[in-house]
């Protein structure tokens, strides 16, 4: 089995974990339904991007329905 030739310091430990910090998310307003989403994407809830409609949204469909 490989094992560490030196000991890893707390230091050297917390020095390579600096860059381990999650960043928030950070969500603006969709100017179409106003709805939060994410930047630079489509929205999620309206289907919109740049006042545009990109992914048609239908009704939610019904799995219990017999009709299938
Ligand atoms: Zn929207």
């Amino acid at each position: 089995m490989a094992v560490p030739q030196n000991k890893v310091t707390r230091s050297r430990r917390n020095m390579r974990r600096a860059h381990d910090s999650l960043v928030a998310a950070n969500p603006a307003e969709c100017p179409n339904c106003g709805e939060l989403k994410r930047p630079h994407h489509v929205c999620a809830s309206c289907g919109h991007y740049d006042d545009r409609e990109i992914v048609a949204m239908t009704e939610e469909v019904d799995l219990d329905d017999d009709a299938a």
